[in-house]
């Protein structure tokens, strides 16, 4: 950030201001995240209010969800959040006392605020420096819309001003906005206070974030399988760098190195493949057991797994979870462990399965731990460097064919340790059928 206008610890109160008009957005959450890291660095006070004034748009359910989602993510409030629908009138009082002092008329039930001509606004952001206005390229502004409700400039100053926010952290497309902001908190004869407006996120082409570049909202990501950590180290990424190339992160920490100088001012790029992966390094470095919770969750939505031992489950997170970008890929990945109807790729079968010579070895390694007493990991791959060596053949001609009889997969966990899962029962039957 270019200006240094903190004030003392303490004092600093930020918030969070979403309209429950739609789920809540990655830029959003970005904003949220920015203001409660800020609040609690500093030891502020993190606000939440809810821009319900369109009456029509809003709802229970994208409200109810967008504060499940900023709990998941780790981030809570201090104080009971206030609803702009429930302060009509506070407004339209304030919208009063600037049409009786001569700032503003009355274009029927609307109260229009009238805009001084020929001032040059400069709003000293905390991102990007001075940015300068000119009050004659802004018209008339509407403070109350002729159906009663509030128009956003106009109520988000008199809630700021009555939340006593020190600091307002939100995305570019607002900057615009900030000096119609400045104009109402002069004329509520308001200290107006400071600004700090992120770039927007871009998709990976440079485009406005959408559903193509991989989802939008919070909630996809959370039903895919994104780890909450992961999301939030990763949009942290996307409005700050923390400066030593440090990328894998947790909240505390960044609470505690967050430095408001390191915001970004550039725009930031979405990239998927980079998400993809810091979720990885986080369900990878998860226990299994915090993790088997999600995995019962996925497994349920996919309509599999219904009677699955507990045990099993955590024996197949511990193979899988260093495999794993996203939790939704555990079941496709693992489908071959709760019953037969399993997918299986064509193209493996035909090139492992269908030559008589894979048939053949596939056949005598069948016979050979179908007579084995144990059917440990560590046995069954003996056994099969056993088999390779005495027929002079690699490895990789008993593993492949193997691996794509019992799976119907080329990739997965160790062959071993999916036979040993699977129990020889299972494994016998399977290459038995495959074999022949
Ligand atoms: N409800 C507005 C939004 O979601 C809040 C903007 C602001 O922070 O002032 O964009």
């Amino acid at each position: 950030m270019s200006n240094d206008n903190t004030p003392a610890k303490n004092a600093i109160r930020v918030r969070f201001a979403p309209s429950p008009t739609g789920f809540l957005h990655i830029g959003s959450a970005r904003t949220a995240l920015f203001n409660w890291i800020f609040a609690r660095h500093y030891g502020g006070t993190f606000l939440l209010r809810i821009e319900d004034t369109d009456l029509t748009r809003s709802e229970a359910r994208f409200l109810d969800e967008i504060m499940t989602d900023l709990k998941w993510l780790g981030i809570n409030w201090d104080e009971e959040p206030i609803h702009q629908s429930k302060r009509f009138d506070v407004y339209r009082a304030s919208a009063e006392e600037l049409v009786k002092a001569g700032r503003g008329y009355r274009e029927g039930e609307a109260y229009i605020f009238k805009m001084p001509g020929a001032r040059v606004i400069e709003v000293n952001d905390m991102i990007h420096g001075k940015v300068s206005f000119n009050t004659n390229d802004i018209k008339d502004q509407v403070m109350i819309k002729s159906d009663g409700s509030p128009a956003y400039n106009f109520c988000c100053v008199v809630d700021d001003a009555y939340l006593k926010v020190t600091h307002i952290i939100r995305g570019d497309d607002h900057l615009s906005n900030t000096p119609k902001q400045i104009l109402f908190y002069e004329a509520l004869g308001l200290k107006a206070p400071e600004f700090g407006h992120m770039p927007l996120i871009m998709g990976a082409d440079g485009a406005k974030l959408s559903k193509r570049h991989g989802g939008v909202s919070v909630e996809e990501y959370k039903r895919e399988g994104y780890l909450p950590e992961a999301l939030v180290n990763y949009l942290l990424l996307l409005g700050w760098s923390p400066g030593d190339n440090r990328e894998i992160m947790s909240l505390d920490e960044a609470v505690k190195i967050f430095d408001s100088k390191n915001m970004n001012s550039v725009q930031a790029k979405f990239d998927l493949q980079k998400l993809r992966w810091m979720n990885g390094e986080y369900i990878a470095k998860k226990g299994s057991g915090e993790l088997l919770p999600l995995i019962k969750e996925q497994l349920k939505v996919s309509g599999r797994g219904e009677g699955v031992s507990e045990e099993l489950l955590l024996k197949l997170t511990d193979l899988y979870k260093i495999r794993m970008k996203t939790l939704a890929e555990f079941v496709p990945a693992t489908d071959h462990f709760f019953g037969d109807n399993y997918s299986i790729d064509e193209k493996a079968v035909e090139k492992h399965l269908k030559p008589a010579e894979s048939k053949a070895i596939l056949r005598e390694f069948t016979d050979r731990i179908e007579k084995a007493g144990n059917f440990s990991a560590a046995s069954l791959e003996e056994m099969c460097r056993a088999m390779a060596e005495e027929k002079k053949i690699k490895a990789g001609q008993i593993i492949h064919p193997t691996r794509v009889a019992i799976s119907g997969k080329t990739t997965g966990a160790g062959l071993f340790e999916m036979m040993e899962v699977l129990g020889k029962a299972k494994v016998v039957e399977r290459m038995r059928k495959a074999a022949s």
